[in-house]
């Protein structure tokens, strides 16, 4: 067999199988062979159900000894089950998995592997996964792979066609260069990939997950450093620095710099007084004030005559980018200098707004990033600013290149706070500063998790806030009402708040739906003070600034991120009046460490790091924004294979080594190229 054919080729694959598989994007037998379990049941401890004291996750052999299922509320489903073993017995619970009733066997031992958690005021192990014992002959290794599955393709039956692939897997090849598998004791591929489908013991899974993790962290460090290489031999020209323009700059802000922008900038204004170009990344919590260390970047550039460009992820917030330069600038008389570009405006004003930056009257590009790219003169443009997004890829610098006829210098900005240490091993192609302090004044965000239960005493608080002037956000995860999910929906909300909850007050809607020009003018109405309330989905995410805006409701808060929530109620956190952010859980069962976590902590950064360790391998950034960066095996929090990794990456280029010679390497190291760059 080849890594290539079908999985219909395997024994016992059939077309139905296939179709199953190809639901989990499993089309080869090299793609099943690549598919990692998602976690593993360690069946080799159990836990005698009398000692079922504490949370967390438990593993115990037991018979079922009841099982019954019942529908509850509008399409949710639950089956409770009794197991039990000679000690004791214990509840069980399953969500949305009424198949559970008819399955389960009764007088069998089973393995049942899942968290003990309070739900309900009742302690029961959640949604556990069941093994027959029998099926586990005896001597037997008990750690069990558990894969994603789908609708009638469990974990048993992939773990019956890997089995058929084990010649397969142990004929895999080595894709790392053999002294390094030496050097740094790790495993072969093939074994490796055979212990993570088939681990004998939990330190057998170790080794294979520290070989595979170390070649994922090598991969990605060698396409960071390659991609710093290169940017090294590119020239940019050079901006001065004029300390009186600077000191000018800073002399007209209403408020004092904290010491990390003076610090920041003083980072930026070296790095473009280089001959070779600026690749620069700011991270800073939200509302640490990134937009005023942007600025002063671009007035040395525009001081010299030269353009510069920023580049927002929406309109709305590279409207906002465009007035607050254009206040900031006033005083320097460079206001004039500062030109919009976003898809909303009409034809007529788009085409004035690119004469204008033709014949230089504006050198100050602010806009969405498509637009930018496509209509800029690009023959003096020196800085590029990249707010809020990580999508400025190799592909997108070539095309500047060849547009501008040289390299600009760039600055990314984000509130995506990575771990320091983090930022640093696996992007070390970027210069990476931290602005850590929070402009003073500002009082710590109050949060808290409310059940739904307490909304109306909640509302009644909060009325009291309005009353005061304030103007509070509500966010929700869907925009409209779903079948599918039962989730908050914004157009609901809205309806119910503007009748029953706050008939009395001006509510406003907000949703991805709407057209640009709409977003505009709801915001619009809202900046201006002339909405109290507005509910959204996460479009007011990134960056939009009210600093009036003191209370934040998050509806159905479990279905949002961490590092999300964050981001969102950094909203409610720009002013000198205390912020408040309320969680609303969507129904009253315990709320989970991650919003547990939020509640006691306002540091972005530690926050996360407990994502992180929370996440455990995988998401650098959560969510969707990134996926192709996601490591599979390797722990972030790992520092030590990381680092070990990133040496060999060193290692292997001063060896002059060449990639040509290792085919799979240079495949993945060229598709990490393309995304690895964070601006
Ligand atoms: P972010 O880092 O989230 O982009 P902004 O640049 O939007 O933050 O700044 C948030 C708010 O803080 C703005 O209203 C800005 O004027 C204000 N601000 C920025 N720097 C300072 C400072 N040093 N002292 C007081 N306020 C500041
Ligand atoms: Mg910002």
């Amino acid at each position: 067999m080849n890594l290539h054919d079908p999985l219909t080729v395997v024994k016992g694959v059939g077309p139905a199988v296939a179709a199953k598989f190809k639901l989990l994007n499993l089309k080869t037998i090299g793609e099943l062979i690549d598919y990692y379990p998602r976690r593993y049941d360690d069946y080799s401890a159990l836990t005698p159900v009398i000692e079922l004291t504490q949370p967390g996750p438990v593993t115990i052999q037991a018979q079922i000894t009841s099982i019954k299922g019942r529908y509850v509320r509008r399409g949710m489903h639950i089956t409770e089950a009794i197991a039990s073993d000679e000690t004791g017995s214990t509840r069980l619970t399953w969500f949305n998995q009424p198949y559970r009733e008819m399955a389960m066997k009764r007088g069998q031992d089973y393995y049942i592997s899942g968290s003990f958690e309070l739900n309900y005021q009742r302690f029961a192990i959640q949604n556990p996964t069941t093994e027959l014992v029998s099926d586990f002959p005896v001597n037997t290794a008990r750690i069990v792979p558990i894969y994603r599955e789908t609708k009638g393709m469990n974990s048993r039956q992939i773990r019956l066609v890997l089995k058929e692939l084990v010649p397969e897997i142990e004929a895999l090849v080595e894709t790392l260069p053999e002294t390094m598998v030496r050097t740094h004791n790790l495993m072969s591929r093939a074994e490796a990939i055979m212990g993570m489908h088939f681990p004998d013991d939990s330190e057998q899974l170790d080794v294979a997950k520290r070989r595979l993790g170390f070649e994922e962290v090598f991969q990605l460090s060698l396409a960071s450093l390659m991609n710093k290489l290169e940017l090294q031999q590119e020239k940019a020209p050079p901006v001065e620095f004029h300390e009186a323009l600077a000191k000018d700059f800073v002399s007209h802000l209403p408020f004092e710099l904290t010491g990390a922008q003076r610090r920041v900038v003083w980072q930026i204004y070296l790095d473009m007084q280089k001959s070779q170009p600026m690749n620069r990344l700011v991270e800073g919590d939200v509302g640490a004030g990134k937009t005023v260390v942007a600025a002063m970047a671009a007035v040395m550039v525009l001081h010299s005559g030269h353009q510069v460009a920023l580049m927002a992820p929406t309109e709305l917030l590279a409207q906002q980018h465009a007035e607050t330069l254009h206040k900031l600038l006033e005083p320097l008389g460079y206001q004039d200098l500062v030109g919009l570009l976003v898809g909303s405006m009409t034809p007529k004003q788009k085409e004035v707004a690119r004469a204008q930056i033709k014949s230089g009257q504006t050198k100050f590009m602010v806009g969405t990033n498509a637009l930018i790219q496509d209509s800029v003169d690009m023959h003096g443009l020196e800085l590029i600013i990249i707010d809020e997004q990580h999508r400025f890829g190799v592909d997108q610098r070539k095309e500047l290149l060849s547009k501008a006829g040289h390299m600009p210098h760039v600055l990314s900005l984000t509130a995506t706070p990575i771990p320091r240490s983090l930022a640093l091993t696996l992007y070390g192609e970027l210069d990476v500063s931290i602005l850590d302090m929070k402009p003073g004044g500002r009082k710590p965000i109050k949060t808290s998790i409310e059940s739904p239960n307490s909304r109306k005493l909640l509302y009644e608080d909060i009325d009291k806030e309005l009353s005061d002037g304030r103007q509070m956000f509500v966010v929700c995860p869907l925009i409209s009402e779903s079948e599918a999910l039962p989730a908050s929906s914004a157009e609901k909300m809205y309806e119910q708040l503007r009748k029953r909850d706050f008939k009395h007050r001006r509510v406003g809607l907000m949703h991805g739906k709407l057209k640009g020009a709409e977003k505009n003018a709801v915001m619009q109405q809202f900046v201006r003070g002339e909405l109290d309330i507005l509910v959204s989905t996460t479009v007011i995410e990134v960056g939009v600034d009210v600093p009036n805006a003191t209370v934040m409701v998050i509806e159905n808060a479990e279905r949002f991120g961490l590092a999300q929530i964050h981001q969102l109620r950094g909203r409610v956190g720009r002013s000198s009046y205390q912020g408040y952010c309320y969680l609303m859980l969507g129904d009253s069962g315990a709320p989970s460490k991650r919003l547990r976590a939020l509640e006691s902590s306002n540091d972005g950064f530690r926050l996360a790091e407990l994502d992180l360790e929370l996440r455990g391998p995988g998401a650098i950034y959560g969510q969707a924004q990134h996926g192709q960066l996601d490591l599979r095996v390797a722990k972030l929090t790992d520092i030590k294979l990381i680092s070990e990794a990133r040496q060999a990456a060193h290692e292997f280029i001063d060896s002059g080594e060449k990639l040509v010679n290792y085919s799979q390497l240079r495949e993945q190291v060229t598709r990490l190229r393309a995304v690895t760059n964070l601006n």
